[in-house]
């Protein structure tokens, strides 16, 4: 059984009786995790509403975990942000993703890959080399790479934060906002960074189309999105209403269980044969 869960990718908190349901790991057993290569990147599709056309994937972090099976990222970024953890650990998805993007690339496919950034990240600007040289070393473009960074994270003093943003955009790697709805990012912060793409939140998206209040959120961030001329994602499309409010209202790309969950870089080309709406 949890070999088929694994393979499904279903999260823990939506299993029953399971011992790593909701287990918080604690720093060490994560260090050791990352050094060790326990930490493999699942990858999920974001596709062109209009066409059906996959335009690029989302790396998610997965966890093997030698003994307790498959632990998702909400049972460690957390500690691995508050024990200075997170640099290693987006250093390894980082690489891992744009060995993968090269992979692809030679392979014919034409993907953008995202990447999670956190904003402990973006403390020092040696993020940004890093960035640089690890796209260099597999020989992708930034145009190719997108950072994903979630609202929340943007709200305070992030005067440093918004410089490296504001550098790798500079380099042509493109930014994304994750999350949007869920944090208080001001008008001026769009403003002051250029985004090149708005993610409207999941929680706005999964039945939107039968409820006012969503429906009012989703459809003022899509507009953000197409005035301030970013590309908008809708995230957590499960089912055809979801979708076909998507294409209704003209959002441009949706991700979604529905249309793929996340999975292990082997399949996407199984799954790109199968994928039709
Ligand atoms: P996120 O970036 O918002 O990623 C989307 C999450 O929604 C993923 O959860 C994905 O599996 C899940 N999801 C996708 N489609 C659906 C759907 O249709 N319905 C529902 N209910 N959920 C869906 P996951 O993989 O457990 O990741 C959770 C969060 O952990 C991510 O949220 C992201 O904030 C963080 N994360 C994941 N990988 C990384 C990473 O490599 N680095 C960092 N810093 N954070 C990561
Ligand atoms: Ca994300
Ligand atoms: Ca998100
Ligand atoms: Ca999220």
């Amino acid at each position: 059984l949890r070999m088929l869960l694994m393979k499904l990718d279903v999260p823990s908190s939506m299993r029953s009786g399971e011992r790593n349901t909701r287990k918080i790991y604690d720093a060490d057993t994560i260090r050791t995790a990352i050094d060790s290569g326990q930490l493999i990147n699942y990858y999920q599709p974001k596709v062109r509403v209009d066409t059906g056309v996959i335009a690029g994937v989302e790396a998610l972090v997965r966890w093997h975990h030698p003994v307790d099976g498959m632990v998702y990222p909400d049972q460690f970024i957390g500690v691995a942000e508050e024990n200075g953890l997170i640099g290693r650990l987006t250093h390894t998805v980082l690489s891992r993703a744009f060995i993968q993007a090269k992979v692809w690339q030679q392979s014919g496919y034409e993907l953008k890959v995202a990447v999670n950034v956190s904003m402990d990240n973006l403390t020092s600007l040696d993020f940004q080399d890093a960035v640089v040289r690890l796209a260099a070393e597999a020989e992708i473009l930034p145009g190719k790479i997108v950072l994903e960074i979630t609202e929340s994270q943007l709200m305070g003093d992030v005067r440093v934060s918004l410089e490296i943003l504001t550098r790798l955009r500079l380099k042509r790697f493109h930014l994304s906002i994750d999350d949007f709805g869920t944090g208080h990012s001001s008008l001026t912060q769009l403003r002051d960074i250029p985004f090149d793409e708005l993610k409207i939140d999941q929680g706005f998206v999964h039945r939107a189309s039968g409820d006012e209040t969503l429906r009012a959120i989703y459809d003022a961030s899509l507009a953000l999105a197409k005035q301030l001329n970013m590309e908008a994602v809708a995230e957590g499309v499960e089912d055809r209403e979801d979708w076909e409010l998507l294409r209704q209202t003209g959002c441009d790309l949706a991700q979604g269980n529905f249309i793929s969950r996340p999975m292990p870089a082997e399949a996407l080309g199984e799954w790109m044969e199968k994928w039709h709406v």
